[in-house]
């Protein structure tokens, strides 16, 4: 297994990491390997069988050109500050150009203990490995940025947690693992001169038009607020909650990053939330806009230095930068509701429409997902198992004969509508209840319904007889009410 290294993170100053080696693991053995990936990032596995690949994945073996470390950062966890996190889990092994010249970043979660590891023990449980997997793929195949699944391994080791608990690692591919914690590490230490060269790497590698702008601080702020509120109107769109929007893992790049406690809704509830450990529903479906703002707000104040020579001027321009935010965010997520019910955003009655229906949704507490799906096929077939969602069916029947008619006032054709609604609505996500169903076969070393379920969300959009099953809601015994961070 041969990567082409062009690694470019450790160049930086010292300050911006740790040198960390992996430890190895016991028994390596490889569940997943993503060839398509690998292919796209350049990476040489020809010549290499399963053994080779697992000992490289697990981080048994260091590959050539790698050079191993774990990155400093910061970040408001849970809305409370800690100057001192990193990467306590996770190891960078390096950069490569994949085959569209972009840069990625390849990365070890799991292969063991970093200068940054505080108490933790580096370890990754199984269970987060497969999730993550799972999910990040399932995000890249509708659309999502995300970051990716490269491998994972399983490592004949245990890991200490609530329980004992089978150990893994993953191989997560990355635009950049750059946070707004990063930024926040430098502003924490009035390290002025640090924070410059990140503020020009994270430019370079993320938003190279911005490169000359003659205020990068700023130019930084705003390519990562147009990003993120890409990124959040799309989570909500597919019924997706985070879960963990601590600025640690927000992504200067505007991916998703971090699939702990992350959940995609069974019933439409703007509540909702599944971590365990956030109480007070910070992270619930509906917050995350404003917590995406809140974060972008950290963000600018740990620009403030570089925004201007003078604080106040500093705080102006960026009070007036983060304003721009809802203009961003809203039209985005009101266009991406208004084309799941067959509307290209054309008016305020289409997103009266749009609301409606999520009204709707949430007040029968509806199936998120088969409900849209549902939806388009009505229009599809003529079918009417929309109605046999909703105990009463009378105000959906209702809904159903003004969504015809607007959709006649706007001369939209059936089959414009159709296939605006095929894009948007898939008819497979990565649902709680079969992914606690493939972690549990998982831990007993079956990892058939892993891979079955790689094969369901490979193709979300694409309707499969065989797979009808992932379709489905969940029974009333099958909802999975909260999921764990793993750590
Ligand atoms: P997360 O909850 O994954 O965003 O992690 C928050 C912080 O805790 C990061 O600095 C992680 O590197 C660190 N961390 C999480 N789990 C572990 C672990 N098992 N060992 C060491 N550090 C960890
Ligand atoms: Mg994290």
């Amino acid at each position: 297994m041969h990567f082409r290294f062009d690694n470019t993170y450790a160049s930086l100053p010292s300050e911006f990491f740790a040198p960390a080696a992996p430890s190895p693991v016991k028994n390596p053995q490889l569940i997943a390997f993503n060839e398509s990936l690998a292919e796209d990032l350049g990476i040489d596995c020809e010549q290499a069988d399963t053994e080779s690949i697992a000992r490289i994945c697990s981080g048994n073996v260091v590959p050539e050109g790698a050079q191993p470390l774990a990155m400093a950062y910061s970040g408001h966890q849970f809305g409370g500050f800690s100057p001192q996190l990193g990467d306590g889990r996770a190891i960078l092994l390096g950069e490569v150009i994949d085959k569209s010249g972009n840069r990625r970043d390849i990365q070890w979660k799991g292969a063991g203990p970093t200068p940054f590891s505080r108490r933790g023990d580096g370890r990754s449980a199984l269970g987060p490995v497969l999730r993550e997997y799972v999910v990040s793929e399932a995000m890249h195949a509708l659309g999502i940025p995300t970051t990716r699944a490269l491998a994972a391994v399983s490592t004949g080791e245990n890991v200490y947690r609530e329980t004992v608990e089978p150990g893994g690692v993953f191989t997560r591919v990355a635009q950049s693992h750059l946070r707004i914690g990063t930024v926040q590490f430098f502003a924490a230490r009035q390290d002025i001169e640090n924070l410059k060269v990140l503020v020009k790497y994270a430019l370079n590698r993320h938003y190279p038009e911005a490169i000359d702008s003659e205020n990068p601080a700023l130019a930084l702020l705003n390519g990562v607020m147009n990003r993120q509120a890409n990124l959040v109107a799309k989570w909500m769109n597919a019924g997706f909650i985070h879960g963990v929007m601590n600025t640690d893992n927000m992504s200067l790049s505007g991916e998703t990053i971090d699939y702990g406690p992350c959940a995609f809704m069974d019933h439409y509830d703007p509540a909702r939330k599944f971590s365990f450990i956030d109480r007070g529903g910070r992270y619930a479906f509906a917050n995350q806009p404003a917590i995406a703002h809140w974060n972008l707000t950290r963000l600018a104040e740990a620009l403030l230095p570089l925004l201007a020579e003078k604080e106040e001027q500093s705080i102006e321009l960026a009070e007036a930068e983060l304003s721009k935010l809802p203009s961003l965010f809203e039209p985005l997520y009101m266009e991406t509701f208004c084309r799941k019910i067959g509307l290209p955003r054309s008016s305020e009655d289409s997103w009266a429409l749009a609301d409606s229906f999520l009204d709707l949704l949430r007040d029968r507490k509806v199936d998120f997902t088969l409900a849209y799906r549902r939806l388009t096929e009505v229009l599809e077939a003529g079918s009417n198992g929309l109605l046999e969602l909703f105990s009463d069916p009378e105000p959906v029947s209702r809904w159903l004969d003004d969504w015809k008619q607007t959709l006649g006032k706007l001369h939209i054709p059936n089959k414009q509508a159709i296939q605006l609604m095929r894009e948007a609505n898939p008819v497979y996500i990565p649902r709680n209840h079969k992914i606690e169903e493939l972690i549990e076969a998982g831990k007993e070393g079956d990892f058939s319904l892993f891979h079955r379920m790689n094969e369901v969300v490979a193709k979300p959009f694409e309707s499969r007889e065989k797979f009808s099953e992932y379709e489905l809601a969940p029974e009333p015994h099958e909802v999975v009410p909260a999921t764990f961070c793993g750590t």
